[in-house]
């Protein structure tokens, strides 16, 4: 497994949207998912797409539970939302392409995600609370939408300026 360079914004593969993974239960893709979960435990996150790391494909990983002691890793690939909650709470969401800049997202509280696994199976989960938001995070690299696009002008101005300062 290998520890992949993830892109940071603005590199323009963080606002091209992606394309339907061809076979998920390829052996390139385990490869690629093994890669990206490697890679986001070795950066600290919960969740990377694969635009992320230079791949416009829809697909990306999650393990919201690692940090507090127990892995579990999940590959969502073609992943769709087919049901959400109505309500939206603005919540701190950090990204791995956007080191050092923390900003509120409004995101609906639960989501239906239907996605395909790296055995062919298609499957939906309703997930709630961090799960939820991670996920809608995720789904949104793979239409080309970093947290910044889901600002107003105002608090997106301020926000580029602090990652203009935060930036290494
Ligand atoms: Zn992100």
């Amino acid at each position: 497994m290998q520890v992949l360079p993830i892109v940071t914004w603005p590199d323009p593969w963080l606002s091209t949207p992606c394309s339907p993974v061809a076979a998920p239960e390829a052996e390139q893709t385990g490869r690629l998912a093994a890669d990206m979960l490697n890679t986001m435990y070795h950066a600290q996150g919960r969740g990377l797409a694969a635009p992320q790391v230079g791949v416009l494909q829809r697909l990306f990983v999650m393990d919201v539970t690692w940090k507090e002691g127990t892995r579990r890793p999940c590959v969502c690939i073609n992943p769709e939302i087919i049901a959400r909650s109505a309500t939206t709470a603005p919540g701190p969401e950090g990204c791995l392409s956007i080191p050092g800049v923390t900003v509120d997202v409004p995101r609906a509280d639960w989501v239906e995600l239907a996605f395909t696994g790296l055995d062919g199976q298609r499957r939906t989960e309703r997930l709630t609370g961090f799960a939820a938001i991670c996920a809608q995070h995720e789904l949104d690299h793979l239409d080309g939408i970093v947290t910044f696009d889901r600002l107003s002008p105002e608090a997106r101005a301020a926000a580029e300026a602090n990652y203009t300062v935060a930036r290494p």
